[in-house]
């Protein structure tokens, strides 16, 4: 009796071991905890204001983060709310200057900088990134039969950027290392005044990311985008390093869209293919 019953568990054990691999691999988006976003510890997470996840960022970043009247919309906008809803709270949007993005989520003011923002080195000794979910490259807006035709025309003139921007790090950076020299370089609040000063003959170019670059050209006449030599760099969420338990549970949120196809969507929203 007592053999029978010891085969019967073990016939048990071994079909529990399996149905556990089982539901281990649905939930291989979540390699950092194998917590669903889903888990009952989602409803503990600390944020800033409870119930809510405040996302800050600079709305002057279209397609990423841009104002339609008095409303933040952009991808990363709307991915940030399909996080919040994955996690059970409610998306709140706070915009700042670009380089205030960092020190407010460093001292825990905001939950998360969402815009647009390359994950550097420099950056992450200051806070942690998510996985990357878009990439970016470096371009040049110049006015359209200015004197500027190629990458070759740049020295000496004047370069507009974004202040705090990888865009201005790289083109303030010395020619030895690719760069113009800082007083070559202008860093502007955000794109639309760097734009608004090349419009008016302030400056004659402005280095500026790929997507926005597009997107400033498509809406002003007689202007036009040079490509950088600078490499392809990886967007990603920033966090505090005192709340990595939100970064994983943002993370996992944010595979799961990967996952899904929801992320793509978002993105085909407002990025056309060519
Ligand atoms: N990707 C650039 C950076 O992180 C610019 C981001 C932005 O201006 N929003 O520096």
């Amino acid at each position: 009796m007592k053999k029978i019953t010891a085969i019967i568990m073990a016939v048990v054990m071994i079909a529990a071991a399996f149905a556990g691999c089982g539901s281990n691999k649905t939930d291989s988006a979540n390699k950092n905890t194998g917590k669903k976003t889903t888990d009952a510890t989602v409803s503990e997470v600390k944020t800033a204001t409870k119930g809510k996840l405040t996302m800050v960022t600079n709305a002057e970043f279209p397609p990423y983060e841009y104002k339609e009247g008095d409303k933040i919309i952009g991808i990363d906008a709307e991915v940030a709310d399909l996080i919040a809803k994955k996690l059970g709270l409610e998306l709140e949007i706070a915009d700042v200057d670009f380089d205030s993005i960092i020190p407010g989520v460093q001292t825990g003011k905001y939950d998360m900088g969402m815009a647009g923002m390359t994950v550097t080195d420099e950056r992450k000794q200051k806070v942690n990134f998510s996985d990357s979910y878009a990439t970016g490259v470096q371009s040049i807006i110049v006015k359209d039969g200015g004197s500027i035709k190629s990458i070759d025309d740049l020295k000496g003139k004047k370069i507009g950027t974004q202040q705090g921007t990888t865009g201005y790090i790289y083109a303030s950076d010395t020619p030895e290392n690719g760069g113009y020299g800082e007083k070559n370089v202008i860093g502007y609040q955000n794109g639309a005044l760097a734009v608004e000063a090349l419009k008016s003959g302030k400056i004659d170019c402005v280095i500026i990311d790929n997507e926005p670059a597009k997107a400033y050209v498509a809406a002003t006449t007689g202007l036009k985008i040079l490509d950088t030599p600078y490499t392809k760099e990886q967007y990603a969420i920033c966090f505090s390093k005192d709340n990595s338990e939100l970064q994983t549970l943002v993370n996992n949120a944010l595979n799961e869209l990967k996952d899904s196809g929801e992320l793509q969507k978002v993105v085909d929203k407002y990025i056309k293919a060519d």
